[in-house]
C-alpha cells in the first residue's frame, strides 16, 4: 500500500503535482455554489463543468486530481431529500467523473502530435495520474465555518465522528479512486477517527492526511500538528502526511514540525492566502499573495521535503502550471 505514493514519485522524478482549487474554479466558470453542500452540489446540477475542472488542471500538470466530494456527505444529501442509495450513487459519481476527466485526457495525449508533450499551450504527457477521493471533516457538513476553528463541541467523541465518516469511506475506498484524501483536518480527534476507521474498515486503498493551521504551529483547532503527524504516521494506511488550505507564509514553520515526526511523504496545498470571511462566507478579495509570490515558495517547500504540490482554495490552473514548470525545471538541473 506505500508504494502508491513512492511509485508515482520515482516516475516524476522525486515531486509531483497536486491540482488546484475546485469550488473557486467551478464557481469562475458559472456556478452558484452558495449552499451547504458547496461544491458537491455540482455533482447533481454540473458535473460537467467538474470534469472540465479536473481537465483543465491535467493539462496544467497535475498528477493528482482530487474528486469533488469534500462536502458530499450522505447525510448531506439525505436532507437534500435524496434517497441513501441515491446519496451513494452521487458519492460514487464524484470519483467518476475524475477519472472520465483522466480517460480523456489519456486520449487527448494521445492525438497529440507536437511530441513534446505541449500542445495549444496544454501539457500532454502520458504519465501516472491518480484520483484522490476528497474526505472532508465533520466541519465541512456542518457548513458552519467549524472546519476553520476545530472545535466540535464535548458532545463529539471519537466515535460520532467514525459513525459519521464511515459509510462515506467504504463508499469512496470502494469507487475506483486511488487512494483517499483527508483534507482540512481541524484537530486530532477527528485524525483519530479517521486512523481508526481506516483499521478497523479495513480500506483496501491508501490515504493522506492534511491539516489545515491558521497560526503556523497548531492546527486549526489549536492541538499540536506534531501531534496530529504522529498520528498520521502511526497509522500504516497512511501514505502522506501534510497541510492544505492555510496561508503559503506558514507552510515553511509547519513542514519543519511534521519533519520531526514523520518519514512519510509530505503534501502540501496551501490556499492563495486570502481572508475567507466566516460569516458571509465569501474570500475577501485581494488579501492573498500573487501567483508568483506563492511559486517563490515552491522550490523552498520541496528543498524542506515537501514532495506532492498543489494549491487549495483560491488556486487556479494557472497556479498549477507555474508549479509545474517550477518543479520541472528544478528536476532538469
Ligand atoms: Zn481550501
Amino acid at each position: 500500500m506505500s508504494s502508491l505514493i513512492t511509485d508515482l514519485l520515482r516516475q516524476t522524478g522525486g515531486t509531483a503535482v497536486i491540482d488546484g482549487g475546485l469550488a473557486t474554479e467551478l464557481e469562475r466558470h458559472g456556478a452558484d455554489l452558495n449552499d451547504p453542500l458547496w461544491s458537491a452540489k455540482c455533482l447533481f446540477s454540473f458535473p460537467h463543468l467538474i470534469r472540465q475542472v479536473h481537465l483543465d488542471y491535467l493539462e496544467n500538470g497535475a498528477d493528482i486530481i482530487i474528486t469533488a466530494s469534500y462536502q458530499a456527505t450522505i447525510q448531506g444529501f439525505k436532507a437534500k431529500g435524496y434517497s441513501d442509495e441515491e446519496s451513494e450513487a452521487l458519492l460514487r459519481s464524484s470519483v467518476e467523473i475524475a477519472r472520465e476527466a483522466r480517460e480523456v485526457y489519456y486520449k487527448n495525449c494521445a492525438g497529440c502530435r507536437s511530441g513534446d508533450g505541449d500542445d495549444d499551450g496544454r501539457i500532454l504527457k502520458q504519465r501516472p495520474i491518480l484520483v484522490a477521493a476528497s474526505v472532508g471533516s465533520y466541519g465541512a457538513y456542518l457548513a458552519d465555518g467549524s472546519e476553520y476553528s476545530g472545535d466540535y463541541g464535548d458532545a463529539i467523541t471519537v466515535e460520532t465522528l467514525k459513525d459519521f465518516h464511515r459509510r462515506r469511506v467504504q463508499i469512496l475506498a470502494d469507487s475506483g479512486a486511488d487512494l483517499l484524501a483527508f483534507e482540512t483536518v481541524p484537530n486530532k480527534l477527528e485524525a483519530e477517527a479517521y486512523a481508526q476507521l481506516l483499521e478497523e474498515e479495513d480500506i483496501k486503498i491508501p490515504a493522506w492526511f492534511s491539516f489545515n493551521s491558521k497560526d503556523g504551529v497548531n492546527v486549526v483547532s489549536g492541538d499540536s500538528l506534531m501531534e496530529c503527524g504522529s498520528i498520521a504516521e502511526s497509522c500504516n494506511k497512511v501514505v502522506a502526511v501534510g497541510i492544505n488550505c492555510t496561508p503559503p507564509r506558514f507552510i515553511h514553520g509547519l513542514i519543519v514540525l511534521l519533519k520531526k515526526v514523520t518519514t512519510k511523504p509530505i503534501v502540501i496545498y496551501p490556499n492563495s492566502g486570502e481572508t475567507y470571511d466566516a460569516d458571509l462566507k465569501e474570500w475577501v478579495q485581494n488579501t492573498g499573495v500573487t501567483d508568483e509570490d506563492f511559486i517563490s515558495y515552491v522550490n523552498k517547500w520541496c528543498e524542506l521535503g515537501a514532495s506532492l504540490v498543489g494549491g487549495c482554495c483560491r488556486t487556479t490552473p494557472d497556479t498549477i502550471r507555474k508549479i509545474y514548470r517550477t518543479l520541472s525545471s528544478s528536476q532538469s538541473i
